[in-house]
């Protein structure tokens, strides 16, 4: 989500006449585009923020914007303010697109500017952002969310949930497919919640694989109890639609889902597992596991380690819970000891890595159509369920092609092929 903010950012800028620099010892502007939803991402701001500070003192011209998300935050602005004074631009998420004109404002003589205003007006038409030349390409569907689960800061800082007008994301597809894209990823924290009048994300998706050309479509992130089953059916009937489901489940407790305020327990889950495996032929699952949830006691934990072990995904992304200031978990009583957190997410690690090596190696002797986004011996590929297959290219220039590459070797989870000819 963030990247996308910041190829957005980027097209504000050049409609102003100003382009990217090749490094921040480079540019006359430093802007942090800043994320709080994981602490780390928020620690790191504050160390980079440190090196332009020695920036600032050999080019006192510099001009030096934070904007993002955890400027929205309560009092981070004014924390910012008082370690960082040198910041002349501070800007929540809603005004990313008037940080030019604040740049211009700065230029011409102002010391600071602080805007934290709150605006949940969807931008009509085109959404229109500078994209890297990645292979992939986002598409904003939605903004925001309800869902308030007790660990995130979201719903605090990105506001309510609003879809765009389903035409608009329909011409910004078509758009991207007619200049080449071959992956498009729609984005929204909770994409099955997508709302255009009557039009749900099951019209959305049965619109957007209407559209013609050679493409495949992700989206993320899923809520489980909101992806529904005519979704499910559409994604294995739909060929343009990736076999590619990421359904965080988070934990395989009932007990911590309802603190978690999820809304589904383990077993309303597993049913929508169980409908993937139904109706969507090899299809790659990933998920997000927080482990170390105030109150996780070892038999949550064993919880989530059987039920990982029960669906087999293809992918995790596992996280120690940190506490979020804000949000009602980081006051919950029972918070786990961190040494307890890390050998938990050491036991879930492991157990995973057994379990992709074991998916992998099963891959060996099969042909996967890839979607080429490398270069050279080591050219990557992705499959439509998500998964990467490293091989030689050869030679010829394969990126943003799709090919047939036969998986040759699996080492470590990791797959390694050669192109079929
Ligand atoms: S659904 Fe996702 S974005 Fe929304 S509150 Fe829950 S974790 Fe945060």
């Amino acid at each position: 989500m963030n990247v996308h903010e910041t190829e957005k950012l980027y097209a504000a800028f050049e409609r102003e006449g100003i382009g990217a620099a090749d490094s921040a010892e480079n540019a006359d502007i430093v802007v942090l585009n800043t994320c709080c939803v994981r602490e780390g991402a928020e620690t790191r701001v504050i160390g980079n923020l440190g090196r332009i500070k020695k920036l600032k003192q050999s080019n006192p011209n510099l001009i030096v914007a934070v904007c993002g998300c955890m400027t929205q935050q309560e009092k981070a602005a004014e924390m910012l303010r008082k370690r960082c004074p040198f910041i002349n631009i501070i800007t929540g998420t809603y005004s990313l697109g008037a940080l030019p004109q604040m740049v211009k404002a700065v230029r011409s003589g102002e010391k600071f500017i602080l805007d934290l205003s709150v605006n949940e007006e969807i931008p009509m038409g085109i959404n229109e952002a500078c994209r890297s030349d990645n292979v992939n390409r986002f598409v904003n569907i939605m903004y925001g969310c309800d869902n308030f689960c007790t660990y995130c800061i979201v719903p605090y800082v990105k506001g309510r949930e609003r879809s765009r007008r389903l035409a608009d994301v329909k011409s910004e597809v078509e758009g991207l497919v007619r200049n080449g894209a071959k992956e498009i990823t729609l984005l929204g924290q909770n994409v099955n919640s997508y709302r255009d009048g009557n039009n749900d994300f099951y019209a959305l998706l049965s619109e957007l694989s209407a559209i013609d050309g050679d493409f495949w479509i992700k989206f993320m992130t899923s809520h489980p109890k909101d992806l529904s089953g005519d979704v499910i059916k559409l994604i294995g009937r739909e060929k343009k639609l990736a076999n590619y489901v990421h359904l965080p489940v988070q934990s395989g407790s009932d007990e911590i889902l309802k603190k978690m305020n999820r809304k589904y327990s383990v077993a309303d889950y597993l049913r929508k597992i169980d409908m993937i495996r139904e109706y969507i032929p090899h299809a790659g699952l990933t998920s997000d596991i927080i482990v170390g949830f105030p109150t996780e006691t070892e038999e949550d934990f064993a919880a989530t380690l059987d039920l990982v072990r029960r669906v087999r995904y293809n992918n995790l992304f596992m996280f120690i819970y940190s506490k979020r200031n804000g949000t009602p978990a980081a006051i919950m009583e029972g918070q786990v000891p961190e040494a307890i957190k890390k050998e938990r997410i050491t036991r879930l690690i492991n157990a995973q890595s057994e379990i992709s090596n074991e998916l992998a190696s099963v891959c060996v002797g099969e042909t996967f159509r890839v979607l080429c986004d490398g270069r050279g011996k080591n050219a990557t590929g992705k499959t439509s369920d998500d998964r990467v297959i490293v091989f030689d290219d050869g030679g010829a220039d394969l990126y943003n092609r799709f090919v047939d590459v036969e998986v040759t070797s699996a080492k470590n989870s990791k797959l390694y092929g050669r192109i079929k000819v």
